[in-house]
């Protein structure tokens, strides 16, 4: 590959997804510059699960095995009833034919973050430049420039690709002009960290737990050093009220009945309105979007993150063969419209679906309904035929290989809106 004084791909954002994106590229050899408009690296807990495909793509990397060494394995995950307890344990030793990584890895998103940046700027050929903002983008059939704003002021950066790796409130995908459709759930959802030691006082309970509750949901996830505990919270709720300390703590100990006393220590709460949206097209020319850029979702069951670093991961292969050799602009749009029409069905098809159907599945209130899924999730977890199926879609293993690296593309889900008539919320583009 011929290696130019500018980089091939310029990257906008240091997120985990366009960071995630830069190690494959450099990896494959060619120059990339990630730009970030913060001075520092996000210290941000957010996304704490990575899936078997994830793991997967980044191996060659050297990037899992690091990951590895610094998380915590879950090879099983449970469906409980905050009044009745375990429901369901699905156990992922079902997928050992499937995949070399036959878990969860539960790790903190800031973590995996540092670790890929210092692979980037390791490398030789990447660039990780803090303090750099994007205001603008132009095209041309042959190239695409930035311009970016920073402590030199304002500056063009040429690039043959720019990829806007820079989150649900992109900048990239604002100057493209690209609507961002979807909805917004009424429900916000509180996230709190703490050391409660809820596993001496749970005795079945595993790392990843979906606890189903018609006043309260939980999800309660162990990461390395803490539990993370989120609820919903309603719309009528006051942000203040609800995140006061003692109010934090009072919502801790309700997971066990309210019957200990002893009060939990909080390292960190965050209170965020939840989205479900996806943009109109993943890409614009020689611009592609890609991670919460292109598509959010609710968090009910880790697909954000690594849907978005499926994304970075597909598109780093195409821009890898298109950079081989001086790209024709129907090689360029053949190319992207493939990767945006995959992605895009990933988006809605998998992410989507799946998500909104866990969401909907804890919020449950109707009596007969959760005893229904009650009996469904027992009984496909008891079948380990069932269970496979199951955990095949829930560790996003399904998703990744209908995108090219598995199932030929044509077996691929195509653009049918996975949308059941059942979300809530307000429903708007952006
Ligand atoms: C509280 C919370 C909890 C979550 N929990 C989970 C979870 O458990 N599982 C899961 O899968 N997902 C979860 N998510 C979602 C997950 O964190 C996101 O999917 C993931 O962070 C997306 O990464 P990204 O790199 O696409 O975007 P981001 O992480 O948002 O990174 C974008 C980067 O771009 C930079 N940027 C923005 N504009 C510009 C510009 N103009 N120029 C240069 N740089 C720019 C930003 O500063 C930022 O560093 C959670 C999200 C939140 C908010």
């Amino acid at each position: 590959m011929q290696l130019h004084a500018e980089p091939a791909v310029v990257i906008v954002g240091a997120g985990p997804v366009g960071l995630g994106l830069a190690v494959r590229l450099v990896h494959a050899g060619v120059r990339t510059l990630v730009v970030e408009k913060n001075d520092h690296i996000s210290p941000e807990w957010r996304a704490s699960t990575f899936h078997p495909p994830t793991l997967e793509q980044l191996a060659p990397t050297g990037l899992s095995e690091k990951m590895i060494a610094a998380g915590l394995i879950a090879d099983r995950y449970q469906f409980r009833d905050r009044q009745l307890g375990k429901i369901a344990e699905f156990d992922y030793a079902v997928l050992r034919d499937d995949t070399p990584y036959p878990f969860r890895l539960q790790l903190e998103q800031y973590k995996f973050v540092e670790m890929a940046t210092e692979l980037v700027n390791a490398s030789g050929l990447g660039e990780v430049r803090l303090g750099t903002e994007v205001v603008g983008i132009e095209q041309r059939d042959d190239a695409v420039s930035v311009v970016v704003s920073g402590p030199g002021g304002r500056q063009r950066l040429d690039a043959a690709f720019v990829v806007g790796a820079d989150g649900a409130r992109s900048s990239v995908r604002k100057l493209l002009g690209v609507s961002f459709e979807g909805w917004t759930y009424d429900q916000r959802f509180l996230l709190i960290s703490t050391d409660f030691p809820f596993e001496q006082n749970i005795p079945d309970l595993c790392y990843v737990n979906y606890i189903a509750d018609p006043q309260e949901f939980v999800m309660l996830l162990r990461i390395p050093d803490v539990w993370r505990v989120l609820v919903p919270v309603g719309p009528e709720v006051d942000a203040v009220d609800v995140t006061a300390p003692e109010n934090l703590r009072r919502i801790v100990r309700r997971i066990l009945g309210d019957v200990h006393t002893v009060a939990p220590s909080l390292f960190a709460h965050q209170l965020y309105n939840v989205h479900q949206r996806v943009v109109e097209t993943f890409n614009l020319g020689r611009v592609a979007l890609v991670g919460d850029a292109a598509h959010v979702n609710s968090p009910m069951g880790g697909f954000g993150l690594n849907s978005g670093l499926q994304d970075a991961f597909d598109l780093a292969s195409r821009l890898v063969r298109l950079l081989e050799k001086p790209a024709t602009r129907q090689a360029v749009d053949a190319e992207l419209s493939t990767y945006s029409d995959l992605r895009r069905a990933v988006a809605l098809d998998h992410v989507r679906r799946m998500s909104h159907r866990n969401t909907e599945m804890l919020m449950r209130t109707d009596e007969n309904e959760r005893a229904a899924d009650r009996e469904r999730l027992a009984a496909t977890a008891a079948d380990p035929r069932a269970a496979r199926e199951f955990l095949l879609d829930a560790s996003m293993i399904n998703a990744a290989r209908g995108t090219g690296f598995g199932r030929p593309p044509d077996e691929v889900v195509t653009g049918k809106a996975a949308r059941d008539g059942g979300q809530r919320g307000t429903r708007t583009g952006s």
